[in-house]
């Protein structure tokens, strides 16, 4: 069996990266596992603890920093935000592909950590629909939706580290569009050494003869 694949999905903060991540895995719940961050902002709207993030007090997340138990962490517009270990390591192990919902600083770092990983950047059609879904969003005060829009910008210079771009216009294609990327980068010959090796010893039965 191929292991599962690590896929980080990374985008400007109101691109729509919870809502296509939430529409795969209602899509597709035997392929896809969504990797739960821990974050010390505080939760907002209907968001709970254990489904949406880790809620932990800044003394907490430190704790974790030096246990050792985060793949990568990073401050995003004054909170940390970090990806637990276990969980992701548990998943690619069990054959699904693991999704990291992180910004970029913590992509960079999986990048260098994991080359063999998928990087995907959404982004909406235009900025003018960023501001829209993001005030629509209607979870942000107006301070922070400033402060996210012009973080928006530092990470468009970004973008080059990723592998594909994928405008988030209607939802249902943009779904069933990272769902082909991911689905096309298992075929990757690189990532199917196992199966080759050993077509090439059952083909070599033939050349000595049995
Ligand atoms: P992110 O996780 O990237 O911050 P969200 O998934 O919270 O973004 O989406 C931001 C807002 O935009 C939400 O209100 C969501 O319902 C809306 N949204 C997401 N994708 C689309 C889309 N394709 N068309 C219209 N609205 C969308
Ligand atoms: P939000 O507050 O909108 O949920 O998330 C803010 C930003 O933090 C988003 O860009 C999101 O992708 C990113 N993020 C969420 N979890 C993690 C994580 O574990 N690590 C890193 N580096 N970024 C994260």
């Amino acid at each position: 069996m191929q292991k599962g694949i690590l896929v980080v999905l990374s985008g400007f903060s109101g691109s729509g990266k919870g809502t296509v991540i939430q529409e795969l895995l209602n899509r597709y719940p035997n392929r896809y596992a969504l990797s739960v961050s821990a974050t010390t902002r505080q939760p907002r709207g209907t968001e709970q603890d254990g489904r949406e993030y880790f809620f932990k007090t800044r003394e907490e997340f430190e704790k974790m920093i030096e246990k050792n138990e985060l793949i990568e962490y990073a401050l995003y517009v004054e909170n940390y935000y970090g990806t637990p270990k276990a969980y992701v390591k548990d998943r690619l192990e069990a054959g699904f592909d693991v999704i990291l919902e992180i910004e970029i600083q913590g992509a960079l770092k999986i990048k260098e950590m994991f080359p063999d990983t998928l990087f995907l950047f959404l982004t909406p059609p235009d900025a003018g629909t960023l501001k829209q879904r993001l005030t629509g969003r209607g979870t942000d005060a107006a301070d922070v939706v400033e402060a996210r829009l012009l973080r928006a910008s530092e990470e468009a210079c970004g973008v080059d580290a990723y592998d594909y771009l994928i405008v988030n216009d209607r939802l249902e294609q943009c779904v069933e569009e990272v769902h082909s990327i991911i689905t096309n980068e298992h075929r990757k010959v690189s990532r199917n050494r196992g199966f080759m090796n050993k077509m090439k010893e059952e083909l070599k039965s033939f050349s000595e003869g049995e």
